[in-house]
């Protein structure tokens, strides 16, 4: 992978950046900077190289350039951010001079996720070097973060990108024993792939979330109203088959009537679930147990809530999970998306070594696919 050491001198040259801003904003507002500031070491390291930068960005999924995908608050906030003038360019065809330029949302060009050689070629032109610090993007063949790449000598991977990379290859390659990995959330199906990756390196994989069911149903277990992924039921049956020794499953879970906040939270250690209800979190000792094995470990990867934590009544297991992982010694690894957004809320993301900005391109590194943003980058 081409790092910013590779680049050689950029001064007075202008490279086109592509970042992820693709922040939530409320009322034009940037309610969380995780993403700006994570881009903030590669911004800050070519400035002072004396390059100008044109960063590109999408935002959300925009049909026809609906003005609340506009960057325009992402331009502002991150002008505050690095002290300098961020100019929002409207389009292609009118980049503005300046230290640090901001294009429009890149999602407005239709072809942008055709992966269009023509928008390739256009974006190609407005630069003398191109650096992909988009982690979130790089499992995305578009043409900001792979079409781009042909038309520019020299391109190189940010810091953002290398570090997310190092870090999550780190942990399969050369990881602190114990390795233990948490997955939880929905869908087995979604998880599988990361599954089978940790069957092989890790030692410890604790499942928790709605995606313990299918495990449950595989083992003739009944499952009630529970959020049961039935195409999971044959690859939670293969991975138990595997490993052996390594998954562990819930002992216990709090089942509720309905998925809301005002269901009554039910603590169960029958892994059978009635027929009126549905298990919507992990209970108190398989919270105890995987705390423990948390606390032992010396690294941890973390993907996936253990149960529906938005609702009140059950987010005791996730939380339970997220104050261990963020007491622990280890090395901590989370993937991107609700793990993340669970830390923050319970106002313990500060406290992770490593928290991946990008959930589906961290799952697909972890599953040893290759990212097609990063294969341009070799
Ligand atoms: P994922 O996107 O696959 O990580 O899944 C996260 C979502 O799964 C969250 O919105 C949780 O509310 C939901 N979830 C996790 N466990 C359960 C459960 N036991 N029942 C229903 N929903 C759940």
């Amino acid at each position: 992978m081409r790092t910013l050491d590779d680049l050689g001198d950029v001064s007075g040259q202008r490279g086109l950046v592509r970042v992820d801003f693709n922040v939530p904003l409320k009322d034009g507002e940037v309610t969380d900077d995780a993403r700006i500031r994570a881009a903030l070491p590669t911004i800050e390291e070519l400035r002072e190289k004396g390059a100008r930068l044109l960063l590109v960005s999408h935002l959300g999924r925009p049909k026809d350039r609906e003005p609340e995908f506009s960057l325009a608050p992402v331009a502002e906030y991150l002008a505050d951010l690095v002290g300098t003038q961020v100019a929002l360019a409207p389009d292609l065809d009118s980049v503005p001079d300046g230290d640090v330029v901001m294009l429009e949302n890149i999602r407005f060009e239709p072809g942008e996720t055709k992966n269009d050689p023509e928008l390739a070629q256009r974006l190609g032109a407005l630069a003398d070097f191109y650096v992909n610090d988009a982690f979130g993007a790089a499992h995305r063949a578009h043409a900001s973060t792979v079409g781009v790449v042909e038309h520019v000598g020299n391109s190189a991977a940010g810091r953002l990108l290398q570090r997310e990379v190092e870090t999550l290859t780190g942990i399969l390659a050369d990881p602190g024993r114990p390795l233990v990995a948490i997955v939880g959330g929905a869908k087995v199906t979604d998880k599988i792939g990361v599954i089978d990756a940790f069957l092989e390196v890790a030692d410890t994989i604790l499942i928790g979330g709605a995606m313990s069911y299918p495990f449950f149903r595989s083992q003739g277990h009944e499952v009630g109203g529970s959020l049961c992924e039935a195409e999971g039921v044959e690859p939670a049956a293969r991975a138990l088959e595997q490993g052996a020794g390594k998954l562990r499953l819930p002992v216990d879970h709090v089942l509720g009537k309905e998925f809301s906040a005002d269901a009554e939270p039910i603590t169960s250690d029958e892994i059978d679930v009635p027929e009126d209800l549905m298990g919507l979190d992990i209970g108190p000792k398989t919270a105890e147990l995987y705390a423990a094995e948390i606390k032992a470990a010396g690294t941890v990867f973390w993907n996936g809530p253990m149960g529906a934590f938005e609702l009140a009544p059950f987010a005791a297991g996730t939380r339970a999970v997220a104050e261990a992982v963020a007491a622990t010694d280890a090395v901590t690894v989370v993937g991107g998306g609700d793990s993340a957004a669970a830390l923050a809320q319970f106002g313990l993301d500060d406290q992770i070594t490593h928290m991946s900005t990008g959930g589906g391109a961290s799952l697909q590194l972890l599953e040893g696919k290759t990212l097609p943003g990063l294969e341009v980058l070799q």
